[in-house]
């Protein structure tokens, strides 16, 4: 893997921050871009712009296939069995909204149980919660270890005959942690629940296979895996998929529309009301054209080479506290520094061009089980460097210097 090429690709990466060189490390909040997707993205409006499926002509049948394309594109980059199993969202939220909101209807009832993990997003908690709240069901929360580490056990004394579906992150967003998701849908379906997997941290830094996990769904967003904003995708199981209603209604997602009564369209139309994103689902798959071109496994030695050595240096500055040291991990990298806030801490790496993310991370509950307010993270993507990890280092160390009165 040519790293100096590689950084090459991504234009914002040889701008300046004050003058600095930009150290790029909230990759965990958005990636940044490389060429090639700008570039797709500009070819669709300049080329290929025109609403899709409900046209005859020339250009809407070429952006229709190009929208149709990319499906197909990501359901090989997650090898699901169909292309009727991916649908395209506006991102990892809305996917499990979406599930939250459908399943809900069709699955739930008062008194069943719903299992997520204390490490969630708010995004993998809040629909949930919704959800609950409509149905009168509950929401029960796995336990992890200090180390950042889900309680396997205790979750298996979580599942029962009364758990309708597991929801649970792949990656965490805040400790890193790589969760062993297969394991936990197998528990999750000896006990008859179904698994929704977050993997809005994991398909940029692992290779998915949803079909060897075997979960039922599987949500991501475009945006954190090099693709543009406002995409994303659900992944369900069809025969899953084709029990539950829709969650909105509009164009696109209807079959025969009469005011007495309404059918709905195939999978996956049913679930993509409206106009589709389909200017950036293309994108997304310039994006994991994009990946797959680099290569998955060699951006998985560097990331985790660069996680080791990050770990390494990062356990060497003194009165440096680290959240989440699981054993498999990926490059995202929670800290605090004794007697000092992560935000003064961050406005001083700001300062030096470096850009990190400070506070709760969208993962409240988690920093409640720590006892703390927020964290400083640091998180890693293919382009980033062993060099910018000392700069991370280094930067760390002068605002000690600076801070500690
Ligand atoms: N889940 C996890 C683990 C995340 O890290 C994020 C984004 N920070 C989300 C869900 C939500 O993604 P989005 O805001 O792109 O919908």
């Amino acid at each position: 893997m040519n790293l100096q090429k590689i950084r090459e690709e991504f234009p914002i990466l040889a701008q300046k921050a004050y003058g600095k060189p930009i150290v790029y490390l909230d990759n965990g909040a958005t990636t940044q871009k490389p060429q090639t997707v700008l570039d797709t993205l500009v070819r669709m409006y300049a080329e290929q712009n025109a609403n899709i499926h409900r046209g005859v002509h020339f250009l809407s049948e070429q952006a229709t296939e190009a929208y149709e394309n990319a499906r197909r594109t990501v359901r090989d980059f997650l090898n699901a069995a169909l292309s009727q199993e991916i649908i395209f969202t506006s991102g990892a939220t809305a996917a499990i909204n979406l599930v939250a909101f459908s399943y809900g209807e069709r699955y739930v009832k008062a008194g069943d149980e719903i299992i997520v993990s204390l490490m969630e997003h708010h995004s993998n908690i809040v629909p949930w919660q919704m959800m609950c709240e409509r149905k009168g069901a509950l929401l029960r929360v796995i336990p992890i270890s200090d180390s950042g580490e889900l309680l396997t056990e205790e979750y298996g004394k979580l599942l029962s005959s009364k758990t309708r579906l597991v929801a649970v992150t792949h990656v965490s967003n805040t400790l890193g942690t790589v969760n062993p998701v297969k394991e936990l849908v197998r528990m999750a379906h000896n006990a008859g629940a179904h698994v929704l997997v977050d993997g809005a941290q994991s398909v940029q830094h692992i290779p998915v296979d949803v079909q060897d996990l075997a979960c039922d769904f599987f949500a991501f967003s475009g945006h954190k895996l090099y693709g543009p904003t406002g995409i994303g995708v659900l992944y369900g199981r069809k025969e899953l998929l084709d029990e539950l209603p829709p969650w909105q209604g509009g164009g696109d997602m209807v079959d025969c529309v009469r005011f007495e009564r309404t059918t709905y369209n195939e999978l996956p139309f049913k679930f993509e009301a409206g106009t589709a994103n389909y200017i950036d689902a293309v994108g997304l798959e310039s994006a994991i054209r994009y990946l797959l071109s680099v290569g998955m496994k060699d951006i998985v030695d560097h990331e985790q080479a660069l996680t080791r050595y990050a770990l390494e240096r990062l356990r060497q500055i003194n009165g440096i506290r680290l959240f989440g040291t699981a054993k498999h991990r990926v490059g995202t990298f929670s800290l605090l520094l004794d007697g000092i806030h992560p935000y003064d801490a961050g406005m001083i790496l700001d300062k030096m061009g470096i850009a990190v993310r400070t506070g709760t991370h969208c993962t409240q509950p988690l920093m409640q089980r720590y006892g703390i307010e927020g964290t400083l993270r640091a998180s890693l993507a293919l382009y980033n460097t062993f060099d910018e990890i000392d700069a991370l280092c280094a930067g760390l160390e002068k605002a000690q210097k600076i801070l500690k009165t």
